[in-house]
Parts: structure tokens; C-alpha cells; sequence
């Protein structure tokens, strides 16, 4: 670690217990941003973390869209992220106009939002979820009622897949950085590491064909289609000594630091999130110091999005 990095940190610390402001850090976040944080993790154990603190302060380092959950969650409190453009190309993939939209087309519809939306997808919604509940969310709504999943359609396809649900309609978005995982990384990687376990993310492009492979036989063992929490759990349980890892590489630093005798293969080196990549110690710092920059969803949106967040929460 150097120098500078350390004096960062020290002083972050030193400043988060004088302003009374708590850190929270996504699991994809530098390796030295998750080191001074109070909680990481998933982003539902980002917003409950937020729903819970005591502190006046949130200083989320994520990207946009989960700072705004936060500001739902908590109007009362001070949301700041370190660096306003930390947006997400996932969430990007659709705006307030093409929802309306697509409601139209499907009158009575139940709409269930992955988290990875803007604070104005999330109050057109009925639900949220995350990538640890869609599946529970998704089976909450009666059978008989048609369903828009949306924006990530790896997620959707995979969820479609395990409810068995032939009512759900999937917006056509995707994460430019699961996306890139594809099923040639998976069966490439699967013959090189045999004894490992295979952790993927719902939302990695080879989830859909990784299934249908190993239902078919074609690849050797059935991964572990697991959300970011998921995986950490999985890894601290199973008796696995090595882990092939579907998701941002981001994760890894915090997989290791928890399970130090195990090892963690990335499934791609540059499985990396540019955007979560854009928070740094150093606005991190100034983020405390200038109070800089506040996220502050309005409230009417704010209430809206905040009745398809808590539907989500009511069921875990
Ligand atoms: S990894 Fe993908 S879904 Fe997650 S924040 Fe980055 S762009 Fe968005």
C-alpha cells in the first residue's frame, strides 16, 4: 500500500467519525475504497445498510442509481456519492418515455424493476428487485397476471427460466460488462479449472446458455447462479478450495480477504465496471471534506419509488 494511499485512509476514517457519516461500498469497488467502508456488500444489503444507519450521513460509493435508492430510503438523511458520473450502463438502457411505452402495450400489467434503474423507472413501477430476490419477487405476483421484467434480460431470462412463468415480457437491456461473459469464457475455463466451484451472476450473457448446457450435459458440472451476496455466502460454506468467479473482479478482493486458504479465479481479467471503477480514495475524501455530491430524489418520485422499494423489502 503506499504512502499516499495510506495517509487516505487514515484520514477518511479520522473524518467519517467527526462529520458522523457512515461508508458504504458495492462489492465492485476499488479494493481501497472497500477497505474504509463500514459495510459492503449487494445492493440489497446496501439499501437495507442505508434504511438502518443512525449516522446524518451517507457516503455511498456505488454508482448513481443506488445513492438515489438511498436518498428514497432515506429522505432525511444525506446522501453524497464521491463522483456524479458513476452511472450505469444497464440502467441507461431505458428511460421514463419507453416505460410508459411499453405499459401501454400491456395494459395491467405487474412491472418488477431490477434495482439498476433510475429513481423515475422505480416510481412507475410496482416492484423492485434485486438480483437475489427476483426470483422470490417474480413468484409473489398471482400466476394469472402478465409481468414486465426489466431492464436486464439475462436476469429476466433467467428468472423466466426458474419460475417457469410464461406471462413475463423482458426489456432487451444488458450490462456492458456481463454481457461480455460469454459461454465460450465459461466452457473455456471449466475444462482448465475441473475442481473448482462455478459461481455466475444472473446477469452475465452465459447464464441463459450455461443452464441450458448443463441440463444438457454439455458442460461438466451445473454452475452456481448466484447475486454478489450469494457468492460471498457460497464461498465462506462450500469446502471448494478453488472458485471460478462470473461477475465484476471487484468482488474477489473481498472473497479473499474473508476466505484467505481459498482461491478465486477471475472468469475475465477485464470483467471490470468503468463507472465503479471512477470512485477513488481521493474524491472519496473530498467527498467528506466539500460535502459534495448530494444525490436528492424529489420528493414525489420519491415517494412512488419508494412503495415498489419497500414491496421488495417486505418480502425478504
Ligand atoms: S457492473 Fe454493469 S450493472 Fe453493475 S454498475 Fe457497472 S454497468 Fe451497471
Amino acid at each position: 500500500m503506499s504512502l499516499v494511499t495510506n495517509d487516505y485512509k487514515l484520514k477518511i476514517i479520522e473524518l467519517k467519525k467527526k462529520r458522523g457519516a457512515t461508508i458504504l461500498a458495492h462489492n465492485y469497488q476499488r479494493p481501497e475504497v472497500q477497505d474504509i467502508a463500514d459495510y459492503v456488500g449487494d445492493s440489497l444489503g446496501l439499501s437495507t445498510n442505508a434504511a438502518r444507519t443512525e449516522q446524518e450521513t451517507i457516503v455511498f460509493c456505488g454508482v448513481h442509481f443506488m445513492a438515489e435508492t438511498a436518498s428514497i430510503i432515506c429522505p432525511d438523511k444525506v446522501v453524497l456519492i464521491p463522483d456524479l458520473e458513476a452511472g450505469c450502463s444497464l440502467a441507461s438502457t431505458i428511460d421514463g418515455a419507453q416505460l410508459k411505452k411499453w405499459k401501454s402495450e400491456h395494459a395491467d400489467a405487474v412491472v418488477v424493476s431490477y434495482v439498476n434503474t433510475s429513481a423515475e423507472i422505480k416510481a412507475m413501477s410496482d416492484y423492485c428487485c434485486t438480483s437475489s430476490n427476483a426470483v422470490k419477487v417474480v413468484n409473489s405476483i398471482p400466476k394469472d397476471r402478465k409481468v414486465l421484467f426489466l431492464p436486464d434480460m439475462f436476469l429476466g431470462a433467467y428468472v423466466a427460466d426458474v419460475t417457469k412463468r410464461k406471462n413475463m415480457f423482458i426489456w432487451p437491456g444488458e450490462c456492458h460488462v456481463h454481457a461480455g461473459i460469454r459461454a465460450e469464457d465459461v466452457n473455456r475455463m471449466l475444462s482448465k479449472f475441473k475442481d473448482a466451484d462455478f459461481l455466475i451472476h444472473p446477469e452475465c450473457g452465459c447464464t441463459s446458455s450455461s443452464l441450458y448446457h448443463s441440463s444438457n450435459g454439455d458442460i461438466l458440472k451445473r454452475p452456481y447462479v448466484l447475486s454478489t451476496e450469494g457468492m460471498m455466502n457460497h464461498a465462506k460454506a462450500s469446502n471448494a478450495s478453488k472458485y471460478v468467479i462470473a461477475t465484476e473482479v471487484g468482488i474477489l478482493h473481498r472473497m479473499t480477504k474473508e476466505n484467505p486458504s481459498k482461491t478465486f479465479i477471475p472468469i475475465k481479467e477485464d470483467a471490470i465496471c468503468k463507472y465503479m471503477k471512477m470512485i477513488t480514495l481521493e474524491k472519496v475524501y473530498d467527498s467528506l471534506t466539500k460535502n459534495i455530491y448530494r444525490v436528492k430524489v424529489p420528493q414525489k418520485i420519491a415517494d412512488r419509488a419508494r412503495l415498489a422499494i419497500d414491496r421488495m423489502l417486505q418480502l425478504n
